[in-house]
């Protein structure tokens, strides 16, 4: 049984689905994919061996060889213009848009683009935004008492979802989930925003306070009260 996070993440995939799975781990989300759909590709690129090792046998185990390639390694090497999607999931954001950045001359063929970042899903809005994709919908859900964010972006007009005024904001909280604002909303935000308040009252107690820190966070507990 896959999680519901990848369940949720492979219904973004749209038909003809020929998509790479980049840090498969053991390749459940194409296992699943392909299981669903016979007409569907697969590419999971794997920069390690031991993970490696397990898409190749999860692959086999389930005989879908003829569907999926599973190729060690790093980031968007492993695609071709075979690939109209990819999915980077279950990284942080950094490492994600660090992924993206470097293989960004490997997406002429790639239509849509989607991530989920355990944390710091900001810098991967921001990449997008700065490269001409157009971040479509956002989800936040919870799932084994963690809250998860999924983006999904195509090419296209960017910055749509975008107001100059909200930017900041729009990209740190998701200009989507920001609409909708959905009970693991709450959730991660509420509790972004106890810690927050605890870090500024530690700040506050420092022997030589950092005041543009605490005035950053000070913004960013003022965003989260409007919003909640
Ligand atoms: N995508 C799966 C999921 O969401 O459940 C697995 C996530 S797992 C926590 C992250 C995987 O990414 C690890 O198996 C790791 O080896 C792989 N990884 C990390 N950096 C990578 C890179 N630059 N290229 C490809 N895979 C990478």
């Amino acid at each position: 049984q896959l999680s519901k996070r990848l369940e949720t993440v492979a219904d973004f995939l749209q038909k003809p689905i020929r998509f790479a799975d980049i840090g498969s781990d053991h390749a459940y989300l194409p296992c699943f994919v392909c299981q669903n759909d016979p007409e569907a590709f697969a590419i999971a690129g794997e920069l390690n061996k031991g993970p490696y090792l397990s898409a190749l046998e999860e692959v086999k185990k389930r005989q879908l060889n003829h569907q999926i390639e599973v190729i060690q390694g790093n980031g968007l090497e492993v695609i071709d213009n075979r690939i109209n999607q990819i999915v980077i999931a279950g990284m942080g954001g950094p490492l994600i848009t660090e992924i993206l950045d470097e293989g960004k001359d490997k997406l002429t063929h790639v239509s849509k683009i989607i991530t989920q970042p355990n944390i710091d899903a900001r810098s991967i809005r921001k990449w997008l935004i700065d490269h001409e994709y157009n971040l479509v919908n956002e989800v936040i859900l919870e799932e084994g008492g963690h809250v998860y964010e999924i983006l999904v972006a195509e090419k296209g007009e960017p910055k749509k979802n975008y107001e100059e005024k909200l930017l900041e904001r729009q990209l740190w909280l998701g200009p989507h989930l920001l609409k909708e604002k959905n009970s693991a909303f709450y959730k991660k935000w509420e509790e972004e925003k106890e810690k927050k308040h605890q870090i500024v009252e530690q700040m506050k107690r420092a022997s030589e306070p950092d005041f543009e820190k605490i005035k950053q966070f000070k913004k960013e507990i003022s965003w989260l009260e409007e919003v909640l």
